[in-house]
């Protein structure tokens, strides 16, 4: 995170209101509440003088008895002010917590894939929880102090000086002392402050990666350095946390010598007994009253400024996070449902952050209905051509249409409903089977749909034994099924889908042959008036495929059906005899 300038500080300020705003009615009465609680108080200690110089020294009993049955009903209106303020400003918070939090998750939503690449879940969940949290806490609590305390300080102060302004005016000699440790110590908190909020991120992504891969951790033994790793964000933290709060110690206690400086100077001029005569009793007891209690709203007040600065980090950080550019959806053809032909024209590829490109050049047509299987070693561009169908990604250069229109002039919604996927990274919800293989269909498809989907994929085979059939719920990404379980979950989602282009990214690797042969009569069932996309390791799984494209470096190396490929002797060739002598 960069440093705020006090420009940006306005920027953000003003970006931050324009939430408020929607709440602006609860916004003033909260200010309402805080000005009268204040002036309450400060009404109580201008009293503090007719208490003790009528009530007391001239022995008024009537004044007496009146201030008791006053003093329970200005308590009540001070209670009342409070709740006023604090439920009204809690009101608007929470509103604008709730709004930027909605703000920000659907912005999540609207990014590209390569964004989320880039940034690890811990730290985006952070801004989500943390981030957000933090503009409600310390700009509230800004506000709060700002306007409740500064209106009781302008309050006391105005008590003093009608007094007496000769005292008074000691406590004015104070201010700019004041002021000028509040600059620099809110310098140093907003530097801090922004190193515990990346501190925190840290602390939520390295424990995020352990629970995820915690399997793997305790099977390479690799706890300690783990525990290494965590212990070292953990001291940091730690360290960031004990700098504000010294800076925050420190800079409270040199405002409180300052200010005894000014009650002693109150002392001295009060011993000049020319001055000493003309003051009574109660106005030096309510001047100098005033003062001590004045500490406490100037304490408040000096750390303001930081509780501002603090709320202002978390807000660059959020509306940072709300800049980022949104995936480009300028495509304006609505199409409801292709006839399936794509074809592929010179296009090439990097991946952000990668000098060399995953696909160089590709050239490939698939006619609408046909089956073209991918294969080729590990990292040979495979699935990026899959990715960069559905527009996860956008190539650098050359054109992809289906049904001859570049896929850049289509709605990137109408685009994606073109396609069913089952990836190499199943991804189920923490939900039960029956809505996973409805994901974002519930409302439009029927029972007896998923009950087929699910027949056909034969998930009804282990369903059978489940407690609750498909009504089962599979906690987070499916723990409680096993690999094949939760591919056949995947499958049957893209049968339901019922798109006219059907991606299967290694879609039968997690099955065992029995499965993945029964599996495969569903998909070839499937295939039919559709165009498939299959991608496999297993060569048997696509011995049948109308076109096979074999790549090598994100390039097309060879092309053909099965047999031709075979009896070319090339690439395909090596790679079907190293499965077929048993290195499969
Ligand atoms: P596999 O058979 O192992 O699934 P593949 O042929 O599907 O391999 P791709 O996933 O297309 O391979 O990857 C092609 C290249 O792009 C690889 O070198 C890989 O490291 C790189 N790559 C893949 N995904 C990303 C990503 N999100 N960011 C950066 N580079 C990536
Ligand atoms: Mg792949």
């Amino acid at each position: 995170m960069k440093t705020i300038q006090p420009q940006q500080t306005r920027i953000l300020f003003k970006r931050l209101f324009s939430y408020v705003k929607n709440f602006r009615t609860g916004f003033i009465i909260a200010v309402i509440g805080m000005v009268l609680y204040s002036s309450i108080d400060a009404f109580f200690f201008s009293q503090i003088q007719t208490f003790i110089d009528e009530g007391l020294t001239q022995k008024n009993y009537q004044l007496l008895y009146y201030m008791g049955i006053a003093i329970p009903f200005v308590f009540l209106a001070r209670g009342f002010a409070n709740f006023l303020s604090t439920y009204s400003l809690s009101w608007v918070g929470t509103h604008v917590v709730a709004s930027l939090r909605q703000d920000v998750f659907n912005h999540l939503m609207r990014v590209p894939v390569a964004f989320h690449d880039q940034n690890s879940t811990g730290d985006l969940i952070a801004k989500i929880t943390y981030d957000i949290e933090q503009v409600q806490e310390a700009s509230s609590k800004a506000l709060m102090t700002l306007v409740r305390e500064g209106a009781f300080v302008i309050g006391l102060l105005v008590v003093m000086f009608y007094l007496s302004w000769q005292l008074s005016l000691v406590f004015m000699v104070i201010g700019p002392v004041v002021g000028i440790i509040v600059r620099h110590v809110s310098r140093r908190f907003r530097m801090v402050s922004k190193r515990i909020q990346h501190a925190i991120g840290n602390v939520t992504a390295v424990s995020e990666q352990m629970l995820n891969g915690h399997k793997v951790v305790v099977m390479s033994g690799a706890q300690e350095q783990e525990a290494d790793k965590f212990s070292d964000i953990n001291r940091q933290t730690r360290q960031q946390q004990m700098k504000l709060v010294s800076t925050r110690a420190i800079s409270v206690s040199a405002i409180q010598v300052i200010a005894s400086l000014a009650l002693a100077a109150v002392l001295i001029i009060a011993s000049n007994p020319e001055f000493l005569n003309k003051l009574t009793t109660g106005t030096f007891t309510t001047v100098l009253t005033c003062m001590m209690t004045l500490l406490r709203p100037l304490k408040q007040l000096t750390t303001v400024n930081a509780d501002f600065q603090r709320g202002m980090a978390a807000c660059a950080s959020v509306f940072e996070l709300l800049d980022q550019a949104t995936e480009n959806d300028s495509g304006t053809i609505n199409v409801e449902r292709v006839k399936g032909s794509v074809d592929l024209k010179d296009v090439t590829f990097a991946y952000q952050g990668k000098n060399d490109a995953a696909l160089k050049h590709i050239n490939l047509s698939i006619p609408a209905g046909q089956t073209v299987a991918l294969v080729g070693r590990s990292g040979s561009g495979k699935s990026t051509i899959t990715n960069l169908l559905t527009r996860f990604y956008e190539y650098d250069s050359g054109e992809i249409f289906i049904d001859n229109k570049p896929i850049k002039s289509l709605t990137l919604k109408s685009l994606r409903n073109q396609f069913a996927m089952v990836s190499q990274h199943v991804i189920l919800f923490n939900d039960t089977i029956a809505n996973n293989i409805a994901y974002g269909m519930e409302e439009t498809v029927s029972r007896a749909q998923i009950e087929a989907a699910a027949e056909a994929a034969y998930v009804t085979d282990f369903v059978h034994d489940l407690p609750h059939g498909l009504d089962t719920s599979i906690g987070e990404n499916g723990m409680n099924l096993s690999g094949g379980q939760r591919q056949r979950i995947t499958i049957a989602r893209a049968i339901l889908r019922d798109a006219p282009i059907l991606i299967l990214d290694e879609a039968t690797s997690a099955l065992d042959t029995e499965s993945e042969r029964r599996i495969q009569d569903a998909i070839e069932k499937l295939s039919e008036n559709r165009t498939v996309i299959v991608i496999a390791h297993r060569l048997s799984t696509i011995e049948n495929a109308d076109n096979i494209v074999v790549m090598n470096h994100g390039e097309i190396v060879e092309m053909g059906d099965h047999q031709s490929l075979l009896a070319k002797n090339g690439t395909y060739r090596q790679i079907y005899d190293l499965q077929f002598t048993g290195n499969a």
